[in-house]
């Protein structure tokens, strides 16, 4: 149990130094730079749970394996690295969409995703 707990606390602390949504195999990697001894197994384990308990919550991006990221974020969005593959969290909304959709069309929520190349790889 103490093991099981030391784990989950590694996978939180993984999400909450990154600032940016991990997918499981970030995690483990993160995980284990930090000392942590788990394998993606435990990983995908915890993920599961923290997304049941609404610590966690997924990000998608089309075409794309889910990544998470912390449940409490204010409404961002998202910036897709095309040759990393790593996602990166977008500091403003741009607001105001409602205005591209049809007269009489009522928008209720909206997602926008960038993609590219992230500073690294540029
Ligand atoms: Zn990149
Ligand atoms: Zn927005």
């Amino acid at each position: 149990m103490q093991r099981k707990t030391t784990q989950r606390q590694a996978i939180r602390d993984a999400f909450m130094a990154a600032g940016r949504p991990l997918g499981p195999e970030e995690v483990l990697k993160a995980a284990k730079k930090r000392g942590s001894t788990l394998g993606i197994a435990t990983v995908y384990r915890a993920i599961n749970a923290l997304l049941a308990e609404a610590w966690l919550q997924a990000v998608r991006i089309p075409g794309e394996p889910a990544r998470y990221e912390l449940r409490e974020l204010p409404h961002h969005h998202h910036f897709h690295c095309k040759r990393c593959g790593k996602v990166y969290d977008l500091k403003s909304c741009p607001g105001k969409l409602e205005a591209l959709a049809p007269a009489g069309f009522i928008v209720q929520s909206h997602e926008l995703t960038l993609t590219g190349l992230c500073a690294d790889c540029a």
